[in-house]
């Protein structure tokens, strides 16, 4: 590899299917970039399946410091960043979304943090006015369940527009989990952060490919990789729901014994069928969260690699 000047920037960002505003968004880039000093630009391709290859490669042609690498295949954009972050050639990476909703006006602040010994700063988002009730208190109720479950803290409303040293990204690239959450990975590794509030802007053009459905899958399967607690609870609830069970039964045989004092005319029947509900939803709920951690393993121990490049459509991936 030639050398590289100190204090070189790579940004890296995830694109799926966002022709309409790619080229938009990357003249704002470039806008703020080139003032900062020395820089790549590492879009990557996460499967597009509209004309954002062409976009990108109009953009490539156009700009030297922009190199394209692309997915064979919509990979998910967490894997598309972990690519993005492996082939990263700067002292700092900094990862923000390509559909404008990451102030890129805030870079030069994020820099100046990382010049000031950060190595880790994370964007912080405070506000978003378009964003409907549900994602609101969807993403706000996560932070809860999240920050109880597992053993470290989460901070609410950190994003995955941030910026890494060099020294983060070889610590980053030793985790090899396949279902995975990039800000918590980088939250994992322990360094010190420093805090970015941002208001994030409304998506520039296209709208956001992420259903309620992929959310919540997100976040489950988050709380699966980083916590056993789940499996903990349903061991516990075990523990209460057996004793329960047995309380009930004397409550029963006391009451048949005496005769209904407190006249509460329980049928067999009813009691019994009250009682069987119970337990199979403590079973089923019990094999459900069972069955969680089993697909993460399964997924695990597969151990495929974690995307596959297509070198003919990447741009510059590869050279020197
Ligand atoms: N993205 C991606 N792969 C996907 C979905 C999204 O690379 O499967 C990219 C997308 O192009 C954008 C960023 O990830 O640059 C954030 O996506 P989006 O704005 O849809 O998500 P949100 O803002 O809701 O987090
Ligand atoms: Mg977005």
């Amino acid at each position: 590899m030639t050398h590289v000047p100190h204090h070189y920037l790579s940004v890296v960002v995830p694109v799926h299917n966002e022709a309409e505003g790619i080229t938009a968004f990357h003249d704002s880039l470039v806008g703020i970039i080139q003032h900062v000093g020395a820089y790549e630009i590492l879009y990557c391709n996460d499967g597009s399946s509209d004309t954002t290859m062409q976009s990108l490669n109009a953009i490539a042609q156009a700009n030297e410091h922009v190199r394209v690498l692309t997915l064979t295949r919509n990979f998910g954009k967490e894997i598309a960043i972990s690519a993005g972050i492996e082939h990263a050639r700067g002292d700092a990476i900094l990862m923000l979304d390509a559909d404008g909703q990451h102030p890129v006006e805030l870079i030069p602040e994020f820099i100046k943090s990382w010049k000031a010994g950060y190595k880790v700063v994370t964007g912080l988002r405070t506000a978003n006015q378009k964003e409907g009730l549900v994602k609101r208190y969807g993403s706000r109720l996560f932070y809860s369940i999240f920050r109880r479950s597992t053993s470290f803290d989460l901070v609410a409303g950190a994003t995955d527009f941030r910026l890494i040293d060099q020294e983060v990204r070889k610590e980053f690239l030793r985790l090899s989990e396949r279902s995975r959450i990039v800000r918590g990975l980088i939250d994992w590794l322990g360094y010190e952060q420093h805090y970015i509030p941002f208001v994030a802007n409304p998506r520039l053009l296209g709208k956001s490919p992420y259903s309620y459905r992929k959310l919540s899958k997100l976040a489950v399967d988050s709380v699966v990789s980083l916590s056993s607690v789940p499996l903990y609870l349903t061991a516990f609830m075990g523990v209460i729901v057996l004793p329960l069970s047995v309380l009930l039964g004397l409550f029963m045989t006391i009451e048949m014994l005496i005769g209904d004092p407190l006249q509460l005319h329980i049928t067999g029947g009813a009691f019994v069928l009250v009682l069987v509900l119970f337990l199979v939803g403590c079973v089923l709920m019990s094999q459900g969260i069972i069955g969680l951690y089993l697909a993460h393993i399964h997924s695990e121990t597969q151990n495929r690699p974690l995307y596959v490049i297509d070198n003919a459509a990447s741009v510059r991936l590869n050279e020197t």
